[in-house]
């Protein structure tokens, strides 16, 4: 799936307020996220995102909101002028957490997901 199909995905997923939708990777965009117990949130495809959410209470139905509501940000405030590749997904290390982030290279922008 490429990044604006998954921009896509998400957007439409966003208006149906499931708590138990299952939630792609933004990432490597092939397979839903899962948690395991209530600490980790991690792609089980690859190990492109491992994210610790312990003490947080955060669940895959808030980092499906999180997502949501970053896309839909990024699409009100900063989109380029549509002819790059939009919103890219990377994790990053800080300080010993990883946080989840969706950047553009087009408009330059940055927005923490988790
Ligand atoms: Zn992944
Ligand atoms: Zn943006």
């Amino acid at each position: 799936m490429a990044e604006y199909e998954y921009v896509e995905h998400m957007s439409q997923l966003s208006g149906d307020g499931g708590d138990d939708a299952d939630v792609m990777c933004p990432v490597c965009r092939g397979a839903n996220l899962t948690q395991t117990g209530a600490n980790v949130i991690l792609c089980p495809k690859r190990d492109c995102l491992r994210v610790n959410v312990m003490g947080d209470g955060i669940t895959l139905a808030d980092l499906r909101s999180n997502l949501a509501e970053v896309i839909y940000e990024h699409e009100q405030g900063c989109a380029g002028d549509g002819t790059g590749d939009g919103l890219k997904f990377v994790t990053r290390e800080q300080f010993g957490i990883t946080t989840l982030v969706g950047g553009c290279a087009e408009s330059g922008c940055e927005h923490i997901v988790i």
